[in-house]
């Protein structure tokens, strides 16, 4: 994180990524998103735009970008097109990981090569069995000399196919009590020199709802040998305290996808009311539909308020757990919300892929599960204010 920049350039970057979202990912969407294609056009510009190094330190060769400048960046993008952030935003969350719990040796190892996107990735914690019960996971690294063993299946994994290198969250020690104390996180690196995935790793792309076009898959590792210095921080029984540690940023991300949504949804409502005519006049005219239009604007406005306050607070290096899962939550069920009533808006027309409402309503959902569920982070929440506020 940086305080180096300006209002100017913020919006002077700002700027830069409307004009790529508008001239080169809005109007891809559609195809690659119903051919299920992965953008690689796309991930080269955001080679070029500085996107992979959006938020590492600038001595790594990142932009340092403020959360509050990063999530405008993501929220643009997915009023556009929601899955293509997930190429940066699962990349960054693997990097500020090494940025706050590696050690010098491995920041200076890997960040300068994740900045340029040369090393690009994501993080595996999921596995079949274990979800929001991180502590359950199975996957083992077992120290074998200089090196670790790992075996194990991790699922959903997100850029695994295209990206090269995951962090991956494992058991290193199985009788920890608690069992979060026997988990240790690696930095795997997943293919060779020649783009070919190192000898006991396979990946399987899964088949999706929504978040089409970008990889999302099941990812087994037998016997793969990683470094032992690869073992971020060097120190066994802290991965799930790595693993939770970067969820605020992730949290004020997945907001920033979920209020994109929102507002680009209600952007083509608010278009599409104008043109369809029915009873002699444009709908907008209807007050049902008003109705619909003026909740669905100050969701997008109260979201886009909710994500400010929780990244200022942690551009301010305050805590805000609290504030980001007010954000998360809201910000992704106002993507739901006015993906949903947009839908109702377009009439049957809703349902034809011809109009791009149809993928908004299918990528809303993810934000709602990923980075902790809204289940979760109603908990956390009430949580945190019962301690606050103890009698
Ligand atoms: C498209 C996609 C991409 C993904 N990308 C990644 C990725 O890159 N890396 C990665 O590691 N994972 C990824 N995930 C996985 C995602 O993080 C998990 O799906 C999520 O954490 C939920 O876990 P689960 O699916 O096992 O649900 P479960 O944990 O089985 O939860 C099921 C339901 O039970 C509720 N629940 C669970 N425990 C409690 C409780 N204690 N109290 C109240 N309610 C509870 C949940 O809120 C939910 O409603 C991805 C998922 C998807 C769909």
């Amino acid at each position: 994180m940086s305080d180096a920049w300006s209002k100017e350039d913020e919006l002077g970057i700002i700027d830069m990524i409307e004009k790529w979202v508008e001239n080169d990912v809005r109007p891809i969407a559609k195809e690659h998103d119903q051919q299920d294609k992965y953008p690689h056009a796309l991930a080269e510009q955001m080679k070029v735009l500085g996107l992979f190094g959006a938020t590492i330190g600038q001595e790594f060769g990142g932009l340092g970008l403020p959360a509050s400048i990063y999530a405008k960046i993501v929220m643009k993008v997915a009023s556009a097109w929601m899955a293509p952030s997930g190429i940066f935003n699962s990349h960054l969350i693997q990097a500020s990981a090494i940025e706050r719990c590696g050690t010098q040796a491995q920041k200076e190892r890997f960040l300068p090569r994740m900045a340029t996107g040369e090393l690009r990735g994501g993080v595996a914690l999921t596995e079949p069995n274990a979800g929001t019960d991180l502590q359950a996971i199975r996957t083992t690294a077992v120290k074998d000399g200089d090196e670790y063993i790992i075996n194990g299946a991790k699922t959903w994994i997100t850029n695994s196919l295209n990206g090269n290198s995951l962090a991956v969250l494992v058991k290193t020690d199985l009788d920890a009590v608690p069992a979060h104390k026997g988990t240790s996180m690696f930095i795997v690196e997943t293919k060779d020199a020649d783009g070919n995935f190192k000898p006991g790793i396979t990946v399987s792309k899964m088949t999706k709802l929504g978040y089409r076009a970008i990889d999302t898959c099941e990812v087994v590792f037998e016997n793969v040998r990683v470094p032992a210095a690869n073992l971020v921080g060097e120190k066994e029984g802290s991965g799930f305290k790595h693993a939770i540690g970067g969820l605020e940023l992730g949290r004020i991300n997945v907001a920033a996808r979920g209020a994109g949504i929102a507002q680009g949804a209600t952007e083509l409502a608010v278009r599409y009311a104008q043109e369809r005519e029915t009873f002699g006049k444009a709908i907008c005219q209807h007050q049902a539909i008003q109705l619909k239009l003026g909740e669905m604007a100050t969701q997008v406005e109260a979201a886009r308020l909710l994500i400010e306050q929780a990244a200022t607070k942690y551009d301010a290096n305050e805590r805000c757990d609290m504030e980001a899962g007010m954000a998360k939550y809201f910000g992704s069920e106002a993507g739901v919300f006015c993906a949903n009533e947009a839908m109702r808006i377009f009439g049957g027309y809703s349902y034809s892929v011809e109009y791009d409402i149809e993928r908004y309503y299918r990528d809303a959902m993810l934000m709602c599960i990923g980075e902790g569920t809204n289940e979760m982070q109603r908990i956390i929440i009430a949580k945190q204010l019962i301690d606050k506020h103890k009698i």
